[in-house]
């Protein structure tokens, strides 16, 4: 661990820079270096060990010393007491869901979420380990308060949430879970912590998967879930040390890099995506945009209070035209790139089309098959013209 300590008297991005690296003791390099060791010396007597202990220098399992300096960084960056970095987002939303829940537990979840997290609280949970949830609409505090009951142990959301964008409010769901005696987690990120830190807010559970802006290259894979140490450690013990859902050193050091300049990033995805969004809105073509930035997005006000520092570069839209349009006009785009994810360096744009099974959650607008576009920081001229170009190809402008 750092000795040279870089809490919230420094700035977000004196932070990104320094926090969790130090010079090496063995060579003087001014980076930590990568250590690919799965395996530490044992001290004098083993004995004194417990196997399944987080953070000590004993097996790569327990925690590496990469990830330890990842999780310093990502802790400091989330305000959090503690963190854990764990092989995916995915792995650390089932190591929230595994670790801290258990049979005759209920859970208030978003009616818009990752895939996998509807999958996990819709299906998995319920169907094999006798957790009960309830899906609701979390950007409706009045619909919120009204599926808690004594047996709620979590609320979990997402704001912006994938694939909709929509907002829900942080503080006043972290009320109603505490009312309760419940947790609230939030998977932040479509925010990232530079536009918005949940646990500021209130919030129990920070989730982060880390393979988007944090880590912001599209090349590593990673999760992170930060919060009291107490919630962190039962984290680390189950979903990293006895469910093997570990971070690799390599994936570690990569996003540690990565995450450097994440305040620079999300300078330009917020400043671009506005940019784009503003553009959209103004088309005959489309049919609709979903942007928090947006004045016209329902959520706007409550955006403008928790996200500090903008909108992040993700937004939903529809345009006037058929299956088969919309998958042309996808093909003629030469900037944007059709591929999942988001949070990249590049733009990455994906058709979902209408036969989506959730669509019956979303609103009547995305029925109809819908693009969500991650906008990336090359120059915002160059998307707004690749959009442009490939709706002329379709006959989608002017
Ligand atoms: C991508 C994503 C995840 C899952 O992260 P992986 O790193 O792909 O496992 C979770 N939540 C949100 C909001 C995401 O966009």
């Amino acid at each position: 661990m750092s000795e040279r300590k870089y809490g919230n008297e420094y700035g977000f991005l004196t932070r990104a820079v320094h926090a969790g690296n130090d010079v090496d003791k063995d060579t003087g390099a001014i980076k930590r270096p990568i250590t690919m060791a799965n395996s530490y010396e044992l001290p004098y007597d083993p004995a004194e060990l417990n196997w399944s202990s987080a953070g000590k220098a004993l097996y790569t399992r327990n925690g590496g010393s990469n990830q330890q300096y990842l999780q310093e960084k990502l802790c400091i960056l989330e305000s959090g007491e503690d963190c854990v970095a764990l092989a995916s987002g995915v792995s650390a939303l089932s190591g929230v869901f595994f670790s801290l829940l258990k049979s005759g537990d209920h859970v208030v979840f978003s009616n818009v979420t990752y895939i996998a997290v509807y999958r996990l609280l819709n299906e998995l949970l319920p169907s094999k380990y006798g957790i009960e949830t309830t899906i609701v609409d979390t950007s409706d505090l009045e619909a919120v308060k009204a599926v808690v009951r004594p047996n709620t142990k979590l609320i979990h959301i997402e704001t912006p949430a994938n694939p909709t964008l929509k907002i829900s409010d942080i503080e006043e769901i972290a009320k109603i879970a505490h009312n309760v005696g419940a947790l609230l987690s939030v998977d932040n990120t479509f925010s990232s912590p530079y536009n918005q830190r949940p646990l500021e807010l209130g919030a129990d559970l920070c989730v982060e998967s880390l393979t988007k802006y944090i880590n912001g290259h599209g090349d590593a894979m990673g999760g992170a879930v930060i919060g009291s140490k107490a919630l962190i450690d039962k984290i680390k013990s189950e979903a990293m040390i006895n469910n093997g859902g570990v971070l690799s050193p390599f994936n570690a050091w990569m996003i540690m890099r990565g995450c450097v300049t994440l305040p620079l990033r999300m300078k330009q995805h917020n400043d671009s995506a506005l940019k784009v969004a503003r553009f959209l809105e103004n088309l005959d073509a489309v049919r609709f945009v979903s942007y928090p930035g947006l004045e016209s997005h329902p959520g706007h006000e409550i955006a403008k209070k928790q996200m500090k520092n903008g909108y992040s570069g993700v937004m939903a839209f529809g345009l006037k035209a058929d299956h088969d349009t919309n998958n042309r006009f996808v093909s003629h785009l030469k900037v944007i790139t059709s591929a999942v994810s988001l949070g990249h360096d590049e733009s990455l744009i994906v058709f979902l089309g209408e036969d989506d099974e959730r669509q019956y959650l979303y609103p009547e607008e995305f029925h109809g098959g819908f693009f969500r576009l991650s906008v990336g920081i090359e120059d915002s001229e160059d998307i707004i013209e690749d959009i442009r170009q490939a709706l002329e190809k379709v006959s989608l402008w002017g």
